[in-house]
């Protein structure tokens, strides 16, 4: 039996990669049993049958899976978002900061149209990014025609698994046709042959970039906390969780509850107070949020 992973699913063919070769694998009847299914990104155990053609026998424990891409063990995604046109909005990016977190997948906040802001503007906008690096967060920024931004992309991309997430219409699908210059080539087929403007469902695919892995589509650009649950939200807001340690009660929603070290830092300004509302309102969707059976 040998180790692989899977690169690509197309036509209900896994492309299991191993030392450089892809290996054209059915799924075992098993996993339909099961209701499994390989994904692309899943490291599996497979069997060959003649000179490139297997079997998927096995699929590893995944780290994470996301629906759409559909794609398992990813290490961290490039928030594209914009503060211009539409104007940039805390609440929206921390939505997306969220769900990466839920997911354990690390995010690389990558803001756009920068030449389009204000002198005021940017200042305001400095003062955000001060806060989410503060966070922890990778921020970086961006402008129209901006040379360096593939140099310092590309670095960031070696030995990680990278998906593309962020609002739609903030520049996505360019940045993913310049990191893989050979999807100008498959979109350009696509469009002359559907006309302009439309779209089609493509497979998914992890492209070797910079020695690491690129998903060939962008990530979700909506979505909802339908898989959050309201004691795992304060993981989902970093500098809640450093900080929750220091709360009287185990559990603690840092809503109502005694000797809450989350409220304190919120009046001492160690956490910001939009980030605090976020919190409220997200916690407040998950208690709304109709019981599933
Ligand atoms: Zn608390």
């Amino acid at each position: 039996m040998a180790q692989g992973q899977i690169r690509k699913a197309l036509s209900g063919y896994y492309y299991v990669e191993q030392d450089g070769e892809l290996i054209q694998c059915r799924g075992r009847g098993v996993f339909r049993n099961r209701g499994e299914s390989p994904l692309v990104g899943d490291v599996v155990d497979f069997t060959r049958e003649g000179e490139s053609d297997g079997y998927v026998m096995k699929i590893h424990p995944r780290k994470n899976e996301l629906v759409r891409p559909p794609i398992a063990n990813i290490d961290q995604a490039i928030l594209v978002f914009s503060v211009k046109e539409p104007d940039f909005n805390t609440i929206l990016l921390d939505r997306f900061l969220v769900v990466l977190e839920s997911f354990h997948i690390e995010p690389i906040i990558c803001l756009t149209k920068m030449d389009l802001l204000t002198d005021e503007e940017l200042g305001q906008l400095t003062a955000y990014i001060e806060d989410y690096k503060k966070i922890g967060y990778e921020v970086m920024t961006t402008f129209k025609e901006d040379a360096s931004l593939m140099a310092r992309i590309q670095p960031m991309l070696a030995g990680k698994t990278t998906v593309l997430a962020g609002q739609s219409g903030v520049g996505k699908s360019t940045l993913l046709n310049t990191l893989i210059p050979e999807l100008n080539l498959k979109t350009g087929i696509i469009s002359q042959s559907l006309g302009r403007g439309k779209h089609t469902t493509r497979h998914v695919e992890l492209i070797e970039v910079c020695g690491g892995l690129l998903a060939d589509t962008p990530g979700f650009s909506s979505f909802d906390f339908d898989t959050i649950e309201k004691e795992e939200l304060t993981a989902c807001f970093p500098e809640f969780l450093r900080i929750s340690e220091g709360c009287k009660f185990r559990g603690c929603l840092h809503m109502k509850e005694p000797k809450c070290a989350v409220k304190s830092a919120l009046e001492t300004g160690d956490i910001k107070e939009y980030r605090y509302a976020h919190y409220e309102q997200f916690l407040q969707e998950i208690f709304d949020r109709k019981p599933r059976y």
